[in-house]
């Protein structure tokens, strides 16, 4: 089935909107009629609407899931394209990650992982193109670079952080590491320029925007250091779970594990292609509107919609003045991530950084295409950004950049997640201030309506192993309401 997400380009056919996905749900509703109540209603088919979903289903409830697009997934989710799967969003999981590996053993998915990288031939090495000219070394030179450079950057106790952040899901466990969220990355980068070498300060500063993908101003220094913490505070643990693991068959290989499951229950009812437009809380029921006018009522409802949308929605109650001042701020990832299918064989094993000048700033050979040629994966960010099908000879520029004469360009496939109208950004990534302020309300519920989402997990917020720790965490509370356990239990 093909989505109405997602854009391919070749020179054969030129630009087309919509890329086949497996997670296209089709028929997109099992729902006859609206009138019956579902126990819950789980708003959004991301990893937090689909774990809710599935453990409220497994747990007895009836549940009934909208979503807007036409598939389920949200901002992870693969296309097949010639039986290959570019990922669109959300791509790379790690075993450190304990939400999302519990899933992976559940679906006894361990062995359809791949890594992405893979030195071992053609042009192996990393390319560093800045304003200054072009450096090429090897890939253990290029560790060396970005360890030395970050070790700096988030050195600020003597600890590598260790000091400030020593629990990675309890991230302001130290009152101290509150200070941090007020500064930027910009701050941080000015108290260190003297100690960085000009390439140390460009491969830092576009490693840290690979993480925002918003500017250096915009960018909290304290959410970095968190990202740095979970990541083990070093660099090689950055690297291992952030961009090295990722299924053979794509994101949405997995996410349809999660809606299946669901489905086999028999109690899961769905609508797809229908995004909500107001929520009513009336105390006894919430009652879900959707803007062509259907409604739907349920005992609890469990929202997922993210964090750049949530002002789009209306609420009876109204949010409370934090909650809607969070999201009226929004998180600041406008994330530019475009594949590109190449010729050049050779290319499997590179990596390279172009920064500041170019529209897509770090990439990396990241597989090999049924046709034999290389899938170079690039990312750019808000501090240089472009709407890549608005003009696609600069898009195919700003991949010609990044290994000027190495870039035949066969294919492009992206999503504009900046124009998503479901996402308005790609993964959360925090200003100055807004979690010192804001994550507690957030986290919030809200009368009878639970809040879940990876962009205000506890842990791993941001990443996919956030969204099924807020999924779990709501349909804990969720199934503890409706249905008390009979069981007296353990209270720890
Ligand atoms: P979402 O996936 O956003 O789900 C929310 C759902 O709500 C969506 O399906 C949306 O359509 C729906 N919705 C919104 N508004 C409405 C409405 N009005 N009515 C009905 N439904 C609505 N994470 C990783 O772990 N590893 C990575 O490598 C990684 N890379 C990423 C790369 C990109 C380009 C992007 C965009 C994200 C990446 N992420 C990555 C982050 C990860 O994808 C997200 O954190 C995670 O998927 C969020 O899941 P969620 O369910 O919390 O939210």
């Amino acid at each position: 089935m093909t989505s109405r997400d997602g854009f391919q380009w070749t020179p054969e056919d030129g630009l087309k909107q919509g890329v086949p996905s497996i997670g296209v749900i089709s028929p997109p509703t099992n729902v006859a009629s609206a009138s019956q109540p579902w126990d819950v209603i789980v708003i959004g088919g991301g990893y937090s609407g689909l774990t809710a979903t599935r453990d409220l289903c497994v747990a007895g409830l009836r549940v009934l899931l909208v979503e807007a697009r036409d598939r389920i997934g949200g901002r992870s989710w693969s296309s097949n394209i010639g039986n290959y799967p570019f990922e669109m969003g959300g791509t790379w999981v790690h075993w450190g990650q304990p939400h999302v590996w519990r899933e992976i053993s559940r679906y006894n998915m361990r062995s359809e992982m791949e890594p992405s990288f893979d030195f071992s031939r053609g042009v192996n090495h990393f390319q560093l193109r800045t304003n200054d000219g072009t450096s090429i070394m090897s890939h253990e030179d290029e560790d060396t670079l970005l360890a030395t450079a970050l070790h700096k950057f988030v050195d600020v106790d003597g600890s590598l952080g260790r000091k400030v952040i020593p629990f990675a899901h309890d991230a302001f466990h130290v009152p101290e590491a509150r200070q941090y969220d007020s500064m930027s990355a910009k701050d941080r980068l000015d108290a260190i320029a003297l100690s960085l070498t000009p390439n140390e300060r460009a491969a830092l500063e576009s490693f840290v925007l690979l993480c925002s993908c918003g500017t250096l101003e915009t960018t909290s220094f304290f959410e970095f250091l968190h990202w740095w913490a979970l990541c083990g505070y070093t660099y090689q643990g950055c690297m291992d779970s952030l961009i090295s693991y990722k299924f053979k068959g794509g994101q949405s290989s997995f996410a349809i594990r999660f809606f299946s499951e669901a489905k086999q229950s028999g109690r899961l009812s769905y609508v797809f292609n229908s995004p909500v437009r107001s929520i009513t809380d009336e105390g006894g029921k919430v009652t879900l509107t959707t803007r062509d006018g259907r409604q739907y009522i349920g005992a609890r409802l469990v929202s997922t919609i993210p964090l750049n949308v949530l002002n789009s929605i209306s609420f009876t109650p109204p949010l409370d003045p934090q909650r809607m001042a969070a999201a009226n701020k929004g998180h600041v990832n406008q994330c530019v991530k475009v594949h590109a299918e190449i010729s050049n064989k050779d290319m499997r094993s590179w990596t390279g950084i172009s920064y500041p000048f170019n529209k897509l700033t770090y990439a990396i050979g990241d597989g090999t295409t049924p046709a034999g040629n290389t899938h170079i994966v690039c990312f750019g960010g808000f501090h240089n950004h472009m709407h890549p099908e608005e003009d696609v000879q600069e898009t195919k520029k700003a991949v010609e950049n990044m290994a000027p004469g190495n870039m035949d360009i066969k294919r492009l496939v992206f999503h504009n997640w900046s124009k998503d109208e479901f996402a308005k950004g790609a993964w959360f990534f925090s200003p100055p201030g807004l979690l010192s302020t804001s994550l507690d309300a957030l986290r919030r519920r809200h009368g009878n309506i639970v809040f879940a989402n990876s962009d205000w997990a506890a842990g791993w917020r941001s990443f996919i192993d956030g969204a099924i720790e807020e999924g779990t965490r709501a349909a804990m509370t969720v199934k503890e309401e409706l249905q008390p356990s009979p069981a007296p239990r353990l209270r720890l």
